[in-house]
């Protein structure tokens, strides 16, 4: 395990002088099968694979929600191990997040650079929760300027988030292949993740109605129209007592702007946030009208 930019430069140097092709998979700990499919996708395509666990504070505008994070770091390393990832960057708080004025402070000064994300972050995630994405691609550029990898993997869970790191990767130039990888389910349906683990017995059982309805979505693209979908998602998910939609989106997959009508053939992305209680759980399909 690497803990400071320090020890992984010194690795770092000896995997270029051997001309390794780097696989980098960013995380926030709690892993499950979702993430392990990332580690699989680098190691069938890079000579390394990295992993990192760092839970970033900045993208949590939820204080609660950040301190109830599921945290286990032992586990983690025993499951990156078994996974076969080559190393594990696990750096703490103020190699991230130096003290203002300090020197290690200088390490990021310059090389972090603000993102025009309009009107990718306005939406969605980015519309109810305010920030998330400047912690986003705040902590992922600061990652990929430490980690300097040549492929970075990341879920279609996140679909937005995806989609900003092309966005930003593209802008910044920084040429890393970014990599989206499919959602790995439980058996029921529901979308691995790592707040799955914060949910009561009662919540779990009754969580996949999340993903059942987004199946039984694809299935209506040409008996509803956008609006009348997405309005039956929310009242059937809504109808499940221990579920309360946050929101329903219907959105082109490259802008994320709203789609408003059907447009045959063309691919549309249907995302979703849930609350159980206090756990925020969210899905998407694709929908082929
Ligand atoms: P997180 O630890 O939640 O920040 O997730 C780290 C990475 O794993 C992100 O790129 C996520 O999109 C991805 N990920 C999380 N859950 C899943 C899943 N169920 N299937 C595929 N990728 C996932």
């Amino acid at each position: 395990m690497l803990k400071n930019i320090g020890e992984y430069r010194t690795y770092f140097d000896i995997l270029k002088a051997e001309k390794k092709k780097i696989g980098f998979v960013p995380t926030m700990g709690a892993l499950h099968e979702g993430h392990l499919s990332l580690v699989y996708s680098s190691k069938a395509n890079d000579d390394i694979t990295i992993s990192s666990i760092f839970v970033n504070p900045t993208q949590f505008n939820d204080p609660s929600d950040y301190r109830g994070y599921p945290r286990d770091l032992d586990r983690d390393i025993e499951i990156l191990k078994s996974a076969g990832c080559d190393a594990l960057f696990a750096p703490s708080e103020s190699e991230m997040y130096p003290e203002k004025g300090s020197v290690a402070e200088l390490y990021w000064t310059g090389n972090i650079r603000e993102v025009n994300l309009a009107p990718l972050d306005s939406v969605m995630e980015g519309k109810y929760r305010p920030g998330h994405f400047d912690g986003v691609t705040t902590i992922v550029q600061k990652l990929f300027y430490a980690i300097k990898p040549d492929t970075a993997y990341f879920g279609d869970k996140d679909y937005q988030q995806l989609a900003i790191i092309r966005r930003m990767t593209d802008e910044l130039d920084l040429s890393i292949d970014i990599v989206g990888c499919p959602i790995i389910r439980e058996s029921d349906g529901l979308a691995l993740s790592s707040r799955n683990a914060l949910l009561s017995k009662d919540q779990r059982a009754v969580s996949c109605i999340i993903y059942n309805t987004l199946k039984s979505a694809q299935a209506q693209v040409h008996t509803k129209d956008v609006q009348e979908l997405s309005a039956w998602i929310a009242e059937e998910i809504n109808a499940e007592p221990l579920c309360e939609v946050q929101y329903v989106e219907i959105s082109d997959p490259d802008s994320l702007a709203p789609v408003l009508k059907w447009e045959p053939n063309k691919k549309t992305i249907c995302c979703v946030a849930v609350f159980m209680d206090s756990v925020r759980l969210i899905d998407n399909v694709s929908l082929f009208p």
